[in-house]
């Protein structure tokens, strides 16, 4: 069987062309299939409507979360609630089409345990995919792993690398295509023209997607960090060059640019350095700042997402619970396991 794990905020507009259209494509399949729904805390009728799905269809499953924990959340619920023998990760805008899934499904019968879509084609606007396209570049310059370009969320992984997923890499900032690429195995991309949002507006702001930029870079390097060193040295051999000018200077006399020292009050050259080195330093200990922030979120160990009800037959759901309290886990199978 294979899991087709989406995560919805918001997307009432769209709910019944999706379901439309993965019923429909799951023909193509030749494979058993479920769909883990994850709610991501919608304030609109998208749960009801979910809700109905999983009435109506056993194929069909929903996982509610307590309040909006964001995509990254939302997606690592959906890892740990399918059953499937694969699992294949979509959002719930149809921008990632499900027709393309027996290509994916044909790629993982080869042999390979992570088939990732790459975008060859986005339908945003320039200024949307140039920033796009410069973040994946300056993610695969600056991370200690092969990050593959223009690749999302998009793709089909293997029980072995959810497994992994779930259970080796636990940490609370997911940036669930870093890790998928961190997991190893044998992965493969497969290019894709992503669609238009069918219906309603991206659930993505300008915010989210800066923090989810910058989980990428401060998640999956250490590089920033190494750049003070990097910076601080370059501007210590500067100022000890400038230094030795201006005593070679003092010393002689001569004029530079119609200045000799003693007509120089060198204030503008004092207040430049000191303006120059002051950002310098800001600078760093704002990066300082992001790295010691993730590790105070980190060593608390809150989880990244809380599951407020099932709907349906979902997994157990247990592996990241801690081993004492598991009754008082406010995860309830609201309905009769079905198999
Ligand atoms: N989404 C979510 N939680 C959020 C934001 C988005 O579960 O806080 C879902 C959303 O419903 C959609 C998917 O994540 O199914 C991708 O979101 P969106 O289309 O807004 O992102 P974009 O395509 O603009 O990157
Ligand atoms: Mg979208």
């Amino acid at each position: 069987m294979i899991s087709i794990v989406i995560p919805i905020y918001n997307e009432e507009q769209g709910l019944s062309l999706l379901y439309d259209r993965l019923t429909e494509a799951a023909v193509q399949w030749e494979e058993k299939f479920e769909v883990v729904l994850v709610d991501d805390g919608s304030s609109d009728s998208s749960n009801s409507i979910m809700r109905g799905f999983v009435e109506n269809d056993d194929r069909f499953h929903l996982v509610e979360l307590s309040r909006n924990f964001g995509h990254q959340g939302a997606i690592s619920a959906g890892l740990e609630y399918a059953r499937g023998d694969a699992v294949v990760v979509m959002d719930g805008d149809l921008q990632d089409p499900p027709e393309e899934l027996p290509i994916f499904l044909d790629k993982w019968r080869e042999g390979y345990q992570v088939v990732y879509a790459i975008r060859t084609e986005r339908k945003e606007g320039l200024p949307k995919r140039m920033a796009y396209s410069a973040f994946y570049r300056f993610l695969a310059f600056i991370s200690d792993i092969d990050i593959p370009l223009d690749s999302g969320d998009f793709a089909l992984i293997d029980r072995s690398v959810v497994d992994v997923l779930k259970k080796e890499l636990p940490e609370n900032i997911r940036f669930v295509r870093g890790l998928r690429a961190y997991a190893g195995f044998r992965q493969i991309g497969i290019p894709y023209k992503r669609d238009e949002r069918a219906a309603g507006e991206a659930k993505y702001t300008f915010r989210k997607l800066l923090i989810l930029a910058m989980d990428g870079v401060f998640g999956f390097s250490t590089l920033p960090l190494r750049m003070a060193t990097y910076v601080g040295l370059f501007i210590s051999l500067l100022s000890f060059a400038v230094g030795l000018f201006f005593i070679v200077h003092r010393i002689f006399n001569f004029k530079v640019l119609g200045y000799s020292p003693e007509d120089t009050p060198g204030l503008a050259s004092l207040a430049a350095g000191i303006y120059f080195l002051g950002g310098v330093i800001l600078t760093f200990l704002g990066i300082l700042g992001e790295y010691i922030g993730r590790v105070y979120i980190e060593v608390k160990r809150r989880p990244p997402y809380i599951v407020a009800a099932t709907y349906g037959a979902v997994a157990d759901g247990t592996a990241r619970a801690p081993e004492t309290g598991r009754e008082e886990r406010p995860a309830t199978n609201k309905e009769d396991e079905q198999g």
